[in-house]
């Protein structure tokens, strides 16, 4: 059935979150407050007299004002208005939303875990530094790498230190090249992180068949090329098969191979990049082992290295040595000792709660199992692709991996574009695809279903989007103005990233 092509009625001044519920500063009533405390033994004028008179505020500090209940409820509404992979599938191309097993909430929430203070002395925190120690070693054998680092926060974090390896590893070696190859199927953090690390990047094409061409890397390599930033499998979900030769290249001219591991989850025990020439890859464990993330939520993009790069590794550092019983005792190190190594990268190791998730996705999973999420995530995208093909262009025709790449050109003919589909889909109640990424696909819509979806699920959504394909043919006037079932219909996404209201005083009432 489809679902509603009008807006029952619009969203008026105060309900601008949509589904009724205002701003909590506009149900805040002077006087209200959800704690009681107890009445200061000094008072007030005498506390604020004591605070030197430029640093006090002269106006109010204007918090909404709200009981306990007020707070909860408001909250907990605004959650019921949120997508997520707990309520719809979620075939967000290149962010890998799968879904995050309940029972390593339950983990994470030990009190041994989630009670350790992050200045916890080394030896009251065995248990937590020997989970980061063999979570580390299980990417390493994952990776077929030689060293792996846990401490950058995501994965553009990630890329950073692996790109500052290279840089050293360069320096190191006398090299005066600074400068790294990026395909133009990269994703944007890429040429930002050689930006942000000191080395120039230089765009290169892809061949036709959609993946870059060993020869076209030769005929690119100058004096100037210290390595290759590369995306495996690519943007549009295709193995790199040139990549052990690419690897070659880079080598003999005593570069590095840098690997962006985003898509790490059609790899899953079926191939190491260590063993196809990457110097270093990041990965996103919120993306290829489970975690619950988007909206900025909290991420880890270890980095593995091969033997070149891990004198660079960045401290903190996690050791296993022998203990004075004889057992294995962790230690972590947060001195720099090693100078070769690009130095401390932050404070404390990471985001311990994501490490905990993930062991446990690799420890319940074993090795087979993490064999079968990629086959079943590559499966599931080929699915999506067979059953879509007709209705939509596909981008490249051959089979592919985890995800399927679309373009618009059959919806173009009805003056209906991606972000046109994208929107209508929340009607259907799924949250839209990845769109116009990768940029060198033309209106791109990147659906990536991920291992986590049924054949139930995927059906439900390629129905969806068949459905779709007819309005675009019969009804295509809907489209400009879609949604229509969500809190907020169609927004103004430039004004909203050109002038975004951060203050609701400056919303005009
Ligand atoms: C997500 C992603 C990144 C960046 O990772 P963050 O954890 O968001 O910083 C880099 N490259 C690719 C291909 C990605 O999909």
């Amino acid at each position: 059935m489809r679902p509603a092509t009008k807006r029952e009625s619009k969203p008026s001044v105060g309900m601008r979150l949509g589904g009724g519920e205002a701003l909590s500063f506009e149900k805040s009533r002077h006087g209200r407050s959800g704690v009681n405390l107890p009445e200061p033994k000094v008072a007030v004028a005498e506390l604020i007299a004591g605070i030197p008179a430029e640093l006090r505020r002269d106006d109010d500090i204007l918090l909404p004002e709200l009981s306990e209940v007020d707070v909860v409820r408001h909250f907990t509404r605004l959650s019921r208005l949120n997508a997520s992979v707990e309520v719809h599938g979620y075939p967000l191309g290149s962010c890998t939303m799968k879904y995050n097993p309940r029972v390593h909430e339950s983990l994470v929430r030990l009190p041994g875990f989630a009670h350790l203070h992050p200045e916890t002395p080394e030896h009251l925190a065995q248990g937590a530094l020997q989970l980061m120690y063999e979570l580390g070693d299980a990417l390493r054998i994952v990776t077929g790498l030689a060293g792996v680092t846990l401490v950058p926060a995501a994965g553009a974090h990630g890329e950073l230190a692996g790109v500052m390896m290279i840089r050293k590893g360069l320096e190191k070696a006398g090299s005066k090249r600074d400068t790294i190859l990026i395909p133009d199927s990269a994703h944007g953090t890429n040429p930002a992180t050689c930006t942000v690390a000191g080395l120039k990047t230089k765009q290169i094409a892809s061949g036709p068949e959609g993946i870059l061409r060993a020869d076209d890397v030769r005929q690119a390599m100058d004096d100037s090329i210290g390595g290759i930033m590369i995306t495996n499998p690519n943007t549009l979900g295709l193995f790199e098969t040139g990549i052990e030769e690419i690897a070659e290249i880079i080598h003999a001219a005593g570069g590095y191979v840098y690997m962006d591991g985003a898509n790490l989850n059609a790899l899953l025990g079926h191939a190491r990049p260590g063993d196809f020439g990457v110097d270093a890859l990041h990965i996103n464990l919120h993306k290829t082992f489970s975690q619950p993330h988007g909206g900025g939520g909290p991420g880890a993009g270890p980095v593995a290295v091969s033997d070149r790069l891990k004198p660079f590794l960045p401290y903190p550092r996690i050791e296993k040595i022998k203990g004075v019983d004889g057992q294995p005792y962790y230690r972590l190190d947060r001195d720099v000792v090693d100078t070769d190594s690009i130095g401390l990268m932050r404070e404390f190791v990471g985001n311990f709660g994501v490490f905990v998730r993930s062991y446990a996705f690799i420890l319940r999973l074993g090795g087979k199992g993490l064999q079968q999420v990629s086959e079943k995530a590559v499966l599931n995208a080929n699915y999506v692709r067979a059953r879509l093909e007709k209705d939509y262009e596909l981008c490249l025709k051959q089979p592919h991996l985890h995800e399927a790449v679309f373009t618009d050109s059959k919806q173009q003919v009805h003056h209906v574009s991606t972000i046109d589909v994208a929107k209508r889909l929340i009607d259907y109640g799924f949250h839209p695809p990845t769109v116009y990424f990768p940029l060198h696909v033309k209106n791109a819509l990147m659906i990536e279903p991920t291992e986590s979806e049924s054949k139930d699920s995927l059906d439900a959504f390629c129905d969806a989007m068949l459905e779709i394909a007819r309005e675009v043919e019969e009804t295509p006037e809907i489209f400009h103005d879609a949604p229509y079932s969500s809190p907020v219909g169609r927004l103004d996404e430039t004004a909203a990233a050109r002038k975004p209201v951060l203050n609701w005083q400056m919303m005009e009432r």
